[in-house]
């Protein structure tokens, strides 16, 4: 699949593009752009790649937005495991790049430093300086790898069959018990009730 051309945005475009489409102007969305962008440099070789990302917050809608990986077609894969990082990779071999943030780069960039460890209050962070600075810095703030993602991880997993839930009467995957994921526990709602 083709990429999205990175290079159609300026950066008042990417801003005004990223803002529309996750609500409000997010640092770690603009910051996730140029991380994207440099997991996609050094994927030059590969036309068709999938997507790892390691933290919930931002950067999974920086992937949606600059790649054709998203959640929904499976391509995205989230991982949470907290850390500030995406990988993109090449999903038959799972030869990839990760990008991370890199604290220890940090020192050099006050203005990321403080947004990224949360050292001053939203209200207080001068968003133009950080918006500057995340731009200046490109790659120099970030930790970039050569992988290969886990053998685990790769492939078509079989989807298996469908089940209905012997309690609420919902289809989900199939597991050893008879209920859903919600029904052996799963608290999601303090209230239900019926409209429809
Ligand atoms: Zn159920």
């Amino acid at each position: 699949m083709p990429m999205k051309e990175l290079n159609k945005y300026t950066a008042d475009e990417y801003i005004k593009a990223l803002t529309e489409f996750h609500g409000n102007f997010a640092p770690g969305l603009f910051i996730g752009g140029f991380m994207v962008a440099a997991a996609i440099r050094r994927m030059g070789e590969y036309e068709i790649f999938d997507a790892i990302c390691e933290s919930t917050a931002c950067l999974p809608d920086a992937i949606q937005m600059l790649t054709p990986c998203t959640v929904g077609n499976g391509w995205l894969k989230i991982i949470d495991t907290g850390r500030f990082a995406i990988t993109l990779y090449d999903k038959k071999s799972g030869n990839g790049v990760r990008v991370s943030l890199d604290p220890q780069k940090l020192d050099r960039f006050p203005e990321i430093k403080n947004w990224f460890f949360r050292l001053t209050r939203k209200q207080e962070q001068d968003q133009e300086k950080l918006i500057h600075e995340i731009q200046s810095a490109g790659e120099n703030a970030f930790t970039i790898r050569n992988v290969t993602v886990s053998r685990a991880l790769l492939g078509k997993h079989d989807r298996g069959r469908i089940a209905i839930c012997e309690s609420c009467g919902e289809a989900y995957p199939e597991e050893e018990c008879g209920l859903c994921r919600a029904c052996q526990g799963l608290e999601i709602y303090s209230k239900l009730s019926r409209v429809g």
